[in-house]
């Protein structure tokens, strides 16, 4: 596994390069308006970066989920915030490797030009939280639709995004053998759906992160628009929540770079009873302390990624990345709030607005307890708690 800092490095060069044209000044105006960072994510689209995980053969660059990685690291580390568009790169995930030829020859080439944009994903919904296979949202085949009825709540990006990949049940939970079986994924075509059948209302939240609740109404979509086999979407979710949580793992290590970079450059200029406050080691430690985790929490998401590419188990890989990079990313943003004192509240700063930011991953896309549970029953075999 010789995978350095620099192995990617013209990947880290080339987008650094292009968020350089995006300065601290453009995200904080972005986040106090609670606008959508829109020519942001155009830039990265137009230099191909959105489409990294899509194959050559349809018009993507072909790389795989370790490169990819490094793009959202890179964003995150220079003082963006990857939330607004890492959807794409996982959904995208999803149908290709799910997805029928027809679809992928369909969606692909025009989500790799930009035409298109599949940035959304409809999981979980208001009454049953993580409990995912007790979803009540349905898709009922009536001829050559479905009719699905339900509701979901935090789904994120679908006022930037054209279609959606949702999760709803085929089977009713008292008929199936196991419970994670009969539910399916489907793709949406918000531009068909809102209004006819589909509700949007925006969740006003403490990150500038456009999320929503979605209310569904007998909304009919064609049945040529399941992905996969009916019955067996829960698995392909799976799929792209491990891509999911990997990615949101490397965003959280370039968050907590951008931390430590900040708040070491901070303590070292800022004098108070006469020398900088980062001679002194009850400054020096917590900062150190959160570099070597973010640096540990690498080292974890190069194993899921390349566990991922390889097409081989990653959940473990993946959560474990996750929960050591939120955490690590975490304690570094609380490292360098404190260390900036009251200029860390400060919006000129950046520090509380991507303190917020990063908070969130200890809750979303899985929150920090369900990783440990996963880790306990499913890696060591523990009794089941649920
Ligand atoms: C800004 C934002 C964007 C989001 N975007 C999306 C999206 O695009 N698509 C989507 O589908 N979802 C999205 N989500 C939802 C997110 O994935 C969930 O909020 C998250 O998985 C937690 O689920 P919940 O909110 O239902 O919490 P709950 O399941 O109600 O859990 C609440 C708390 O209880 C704890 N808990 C629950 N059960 C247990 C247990 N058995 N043992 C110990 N602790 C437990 C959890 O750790 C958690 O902290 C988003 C959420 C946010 C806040």
């Amino acid at each position: 596994m010789q995978r350095q800092t620099d192995a990617y490095q013209e990947i880290r060069d080339a987008v650094r390069a292009l968020c350089a044209q995006f300065p601290d000044e453009y995200f904080r105006k972005v986040d106090e308006q609670r606008a959508y960072p829109a020519d942001f994510v155009d830039a990265l689209t137009k230099a191909g970066w959105m489409a990294a995980l899509i194959p050559q053969e349809y018009g993507g660059s072909g790389l795989g989920l370790t490169e990819a990685s490094v793009i959202m690291e890179e964003i995150n580390r220079a003082g963006g915030n990857s939330g607004a568009c890492h959807g794409q790169m996982y959904n995208m995930g999803t149908l290709l490797r799910h997805g029928s030829k027809a679809q992928k020859e369909e969606f692909l080439p025009k989500i790799a030009a930009g035409e298109l944009r599949l940035q959304s994903m409809g999981v979980t919904e208001p009454t049953t939280g993580t409990d995912t296979t007790k979803i009540k949202t349905t898709a009922v085949r009536k001829g050559d639709r479905y009719v699905i009825n339900g509701q979901k709540v935090w789904i994120s990006r679908i006022q930037h995004s054209d279609y959606m990949i949702l999760l709803a049940r085929t089977t009713p939970l008292s008929e199936v053998k196991k419970k994670s079986e009969g539910m399916s994924i489907f793709l949406v075509d918000l531009r068909e759906a809102i209004g006819h059948g589909l509700t949007v209302r925006p969740i006003l939240n403490m990150v500038n992160h456009e999320t929503n609740e979605l209310f569904f109404d007998n909304l009919e979509i064609p049945a040529e628009n399941i992905i996969g086999q009916e019955g067996q979407g829960f698995k392909y979710i799976l799929d792209g929540l491990n891509a999911e949580r990997t990615l949101i793992a490397a965003e959280c290590i370039g968050d907590g770079h951008w931390f430590i970079d900040r708040v070491s450059k901070y303590v070292s200029e800022r004098v108070v009873f006469g020398r900088p406050i980062g001679q002194n080691q009850g400054v020096q430690f917590p900062i150190a302390e959160a570099h070597i985790e973010v640096e540990a929490a690498s080292l974890m998401r190069w194993k899921a990624c390349e566990l991922f590419d390889a097409h081989k188990p990653c959940g473990a890989e993946a959560n474990m990345a996750k929960y050591l990079a939120a955490k690590a990313s975490w304690e570094a943003a609380n490292a360098c709030l404190q260390f900036h004192g009251g200029f860390g509240f400060a919006c000129e700063y950046d520090v509380e607005r991507k303190f917020r930011e990063t908070r969130l991953y200890q809750v979303a896309p899985i929150s920090t307890n369900l990783i440990l549970s996963y880790v306990a029953e499913h890696v060591l075999g523990l009794p089941r708690s649920f």
